[in-house]
């Protein structure tokens, strides 16, 4: 058995955090390469140390107190080196960076340093071999992922070693200069490393125990999801339950290696699977709830549409034309409504309205705005009747009028429409009548 275990910020934020990270390490042999993210917030308030090197960037751009700013960066490092009882010292690798930000400042090159550092330490603290992402990890021309060339390096350098440090989020560029992946961007290096190297597991080591059914600032301590497919989480994810980059999933995917989800500072749950497909039974029927404020619905009208051939590519051609791209398309017999996000859509509605009147002569259009969507998302609800039906009971015993509802022809989920303010209440209900009546 072979696992890549990525650790996030939170779980590298001090010595104490680092030392949780090596007994989780050390505890497993087959946990062989090591992705560690930058030191992350401490407490509530805290600065991500990715942040304040971003910020670095900019005060070597505008020309204030880099030096200063650079100090209190490395004193972040020190902490953790003294905690830890090593002897490392940074004085060149600080001298190197503020020599970088002075003559040539690039952003990436800034942000990128959080991880450099952070392995750096980690690979001296666990005693393993510290493998720099800029000789293994490429970008091509357009700035994505050289997977071709990434996969051949890594093997060829990971072959060679037993157990590795390979810092996340950055690799290099087709110009030969350091690139990063978006933020957040360590676990797609987890998730590329797996799957090169075509191990077993890849473990993705966080604050929580896993995806939780829905968002606990909304509902109180949900219940977390045992089993999730990858097509149900980027369901989820799409509607806004975060926890795992969205570019993660596609290199493990491929070579069907599970992604686990675990908890640092809780090693001993069990955390989420994230699988392929499955044959183990969500518990509650359906897998997660997730949602977002903020859209708005243009409803169509016009008599004898479901006739006239061509109608619905003529509205959506008046919705490109505006370059505003759609969410959902539910639709009647004589009725069709194009679901938006408001913030894109607001300074364009006239022009929208006006293109459609005169490319469909429609009887009427009217436009709903504060609409809340949410995603019921489980792979359960195809064979378990009643699904549907159990979630407007719930809304109509919360007293939340459902706006909208379109069933994707997966069947693995039902997006309802609610007015944003019933938007908190909605996604109540639906936890409850699912997972606190446990039927
Ligand atoms: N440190 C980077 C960020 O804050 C990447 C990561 O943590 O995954 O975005």
């Amino acid at each position: 058995m072979r696992k890549v275990v990525k650790f996030g910020g939170s779980s590298l934020a001090d010595a104490g955090q680092f030392r949780k990270v090596e007994a989780i390490v050390k505890a497993d042999e087959s946990r062989l390469y090591v992705v560690p993210s930058a030191p992350g917030r401490r407490f509530d308030g805290d600065t991500k140390v990715t942040d304040l090197l971003i910020e670095a960037y900019r005060i070597a751009v505008e020309g204030g107190d880099l030096h200063a700013h650079l100090q209190t960066i490395r004193a972040r490092y020190d902490e953790i080196i003294t905690g830890l009882g090593l002897s490392l010292n940074l004085d060149e690798e600080f001298d190197g960076i503020e020599h970088q930000l002075t003559e040539k400042p690039y952003l990436d090159f800034a942000a990128s340093r959080g991880e450099y550092l952070n392995g750096r330490i980690m690979a001296e603290f666990l005693g393993f071999e510290f493998v720099d992402p800029y000789e293994v990890i490429f970008f091509n021309e357009e700035g994505d992922l050289n997977s071709y060339k990434t996969e051949k390096m890594l093997q060829k350098r990971l072959t060679r070693t037993g157990h590795a440090v390979i810092p996340g989020f950055y690799g290099q560029g087709k110009d030969g200069r350091v690139k990063t992946f978006s933020r957040g961007g360590s676990d797609v290096t987890g998730s590329v490393v797996a799957g090169a190297m075509k191990v077993d597991i890849y473990e993705n080591w966080t604050d929580v125990s896993g995806f939780l059914v829905a968002d606990p600032r909304i509902v109180k301590d949900p219940v977390s999801i045992h089993t999730i497919t990858y097509r149900e989480l980027r369901e989820l994810s799409y509607m806004g339950a975060a926890v795992l980059h969205e570019e993660a999933i596609f290199p493990v995917r491929s070579k069907g290696i599970p992604i686990n989800i675990r908890n640092t500072n809780r090693p001993d749950d069990e955390g989420t699977w994230i699988v392929e497909s499955t044959a183990r039974k969500p518990g509650y029927t359906i897998t997660g709830i997730a949602g977002k404020k903020g859209f708005c619905a243009v409803l169509i009208t016009k008599a004898l549409m479901n006739s006239e051939i061509g109608f619905g590519r003529k509205v959506l051609q008046a919705f490109e034309e505006e370059n505003i791209s759609f969410e959902h398309m539910p639709s009647g017999i004589d009725t069709m409504t194009i679901v938006v996000h408001e913030s894109e859509f607001i300074d364009h509605e006239q022009n929208v309205v006006s293109r459609i009147h005169r490319y469909t002569q429609p009887d009427s259009i009217e436009i709903e705005s504060d609409l809340a969507l949410i995603a019921v998302v489980g792979r359960g609800m195809r064979s378990m009747r009643g699904t549907a039906a159990r979630i407007f009971s719930a809304l109509a015993h919360a007293r939340v009028n459902i706006r909208m509802i379109d069933q994707g022809s997966s069947e693995l989920n039902i997006i309802i429409g609610v007015a944003n303010e019933d938007f908190e209440t909605a996604i109540r209900a639906v936890y409850d009548i699912f997972v606190e009546t446990q039927l």
